[in-house]
C-alpha cells in the first residue's frame, strides 16, 4: 500500500449528500498513469469492479460503504483549438465542470454559458448528459475519451457512440461503467449563439449584443433561488428524473390535472416533476426526519444534520410511492445508488 491508494475511507466527504459508510480502497488520481496503478491494484487485491467518482454531486452511497476501490478522477488540464467558426475545448477528466464553462465565457465562447454553477466535473458531464435550461452537454460534445478498467484499452467515443438521450448514455449501461472517462471535447461557437428560449431566459432576448458572461450571470442568479449551496448542505440536485410518458399516460394526466406541464420529447411526454410534486402532490417542502423536500424547489432533496443513507432511501421511495398513488406514474431516482 502506498500514499495513492488508501483503506478503509470514509465516503460520506466524497459526496455532496455527505452521508454512506466507507470504501475498503480510495484513490485519488491525478494522471492516467495514477489511475493505470490503482487498476492494477484493484484487480489484483478486490473482486468487484473500481467504482469511479469525481464530485460525488450524483451519488448516494449507502451505509454498507462500497468493498472496492473507489477512484476519484482528479486529472486536470483544459486546451483549445480553432477550427472554422468554432473552438475545440478539450477538458481533463477532473476538471469541475463550472471552471471550464468560466473559462468558455471568459474567451467570450459560446455554448456552455447555460450550464453554469452546476456542481461536478467534467468526467461526469457525459453520463448522465448533464443539462440545464435548455442545454445539455450532447448538444455541444465532440468526443470522449475513455480507458477500460479491465483492458487498459484507450479509446475516443464519437458524440454518437455516447448514445445520449435526456440523463442517459452509453456510460450508464453495464457495459459503459467498465469506461473511465479522462477527457471530454466540446465544440463552442465564436460567433454569438445565446439560447435563450428557457423560462426566464426570454427575458434576456431583448439585450442588444448580449454576451456569454449575462447569461452566465442570469443562470447564476436563477439558481441561487432554486438550488440550495451545496457546500453547506447535504443534497444531490434534483434527486429524480423527470418522467417521459406516453401521449395517451400523458392525456390521461391532463384530464384529471389539466395545467401540468409537459415537453415532447423523442421518447414521449417529459412531465414537469417540480410541478407534480408541488402543486399535485403538495410536497415541496415536506420533510420526514432529517430529509425533505427544499421549499424553493420541490425536486431538490435536502438532507440536514443527521440524515442518514437508510433514511434518505426510505424518504425517496415513500416520494415514489405518493406520486404514483396521485399520477400512477413511477417515477426514477437521477442519483445514482451505491
Ligand atoms: C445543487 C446541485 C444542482 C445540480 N444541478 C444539475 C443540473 O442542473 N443538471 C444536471 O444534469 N445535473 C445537476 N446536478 C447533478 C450533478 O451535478 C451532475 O450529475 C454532475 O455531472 C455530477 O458530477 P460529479 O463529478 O459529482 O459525478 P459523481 O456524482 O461523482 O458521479 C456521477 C456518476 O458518474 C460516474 N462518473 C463520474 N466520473 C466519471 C468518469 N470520469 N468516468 C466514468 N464515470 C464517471 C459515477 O460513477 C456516477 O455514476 C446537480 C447537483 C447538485 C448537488
Amino acid at each position: 500500500m502506498d500514499d495513492l491508494i488508501r483503506q478503509e475511507v470514509s465516503l460520506a466527504p466524497y459526496s455532496t449528500l455527505r452521508v454512506g459508510g466507507s470504501a475498503a480502497y480510495l484513490a485519488e488520481v491525478t494522471s492516467i498513469a495514477e489511475l493505470q496503478e490503482v487498476l492494477s491494484f484493484a484487480k489484483q487485491h478486490t473482486n468487484v469492479p473500481p467504482l469511479v467518482i469525481g464530485s460525488g454531486s450524483n451519488v448516494l452511497f449507502r451505509e454498507a460503504g462500497y468493498p472496492g476501490v473507489v477512484v476519484v478522477v482528479g486529472m486536470t488540464g483544459i486546451t483549445q483549438a480553432e477550427e472554422g467558426d468554432s473552438v475545440l475545448i478539450t477538458a481533463a477528466a477532473g476538471e469541475l465542470l463550472d471552471t471550464v464553462v468560466l473559462h468558455a465565457v471568459q474567451e467570450s465562447l459560446w455554448g456552455l454559458e447555460n450550464l453554469s454553477a452546476i456542481p461536478g466535473t467534467i468526467g461526469a458531464t457525459p453520463v448522465q448528459n448533464v443539462g440545464a435550461y435548455g442545454v445539455e452537454v450532447s448538444d455541444l460534445i465532440v468526443s470522449v475519451t475513455a480507458l477500460h478498467m479491465e483492458t487498459g484499452e484507450q479509446r475516443i467515443f464519437s458524440n454518437e457512440d455516447c448514445q445520449f438521450a435526456y440523463r442517459e448514455s452509453f456510460f450508464k449501461t453495464e457495459s459503459g461503467r467498465k469506461w473511465i472517462i479522462t477527457s471530454v471535447t466540446f465544440r463552442l461557437k465564436k460567433d454569438p449563439a445565446p439560447q435563450l428560449e428557457y423560462g426566464t431566459l426570454a427575458e434576456l432576448q431583448s439585450i442588444q449584443n448580449i454576451t456569454p458572461q449575462q447569461v452566465r450571470d442570469e443562470i447564476e442568479s436563477i439558481r441561487a433561488g432554486k438550488f440550495p449551496d451545496w457546500h453547506h448542505v447535504g443534497t444531490a440536485g434534483s434527486f429524480f428524473k423527470n418522467p417521459i410518458i406516453s401521449p395517451t399516460a400523458y392525456d390521461e394526466l391532463l384530464a384529471q390535472y389539466p395545467d401540468v406541464p409537459g415537453f415532447e420529447t423523442e421518447h414521449g411526454i417529459k412531465v414537469s416533476l417540480g410541478y407534480v410534486l408541488d402543486k399535485i402532490c403538495g410536497l415541496r417542502g415536506y420533510s420526514n426526519g432529517p430529509v425533505c423536500l427544499y421549499e424553493n424547489q420541490a425536486l431538490v432533496l435536502v438532507a440536514t444534520k443527521g440524515a442518514r443513507a437508510s433514511l434518505i432511501e426510505n424518504f425517496a421511495r415513500e416520494i415514489t410511492n405518493r406520486v404514483e398513488e396521485k399520477t400512477k406514474i413511477k417515477i426514477e431516482p437521477e442519483v445514482r445508488f451505491v
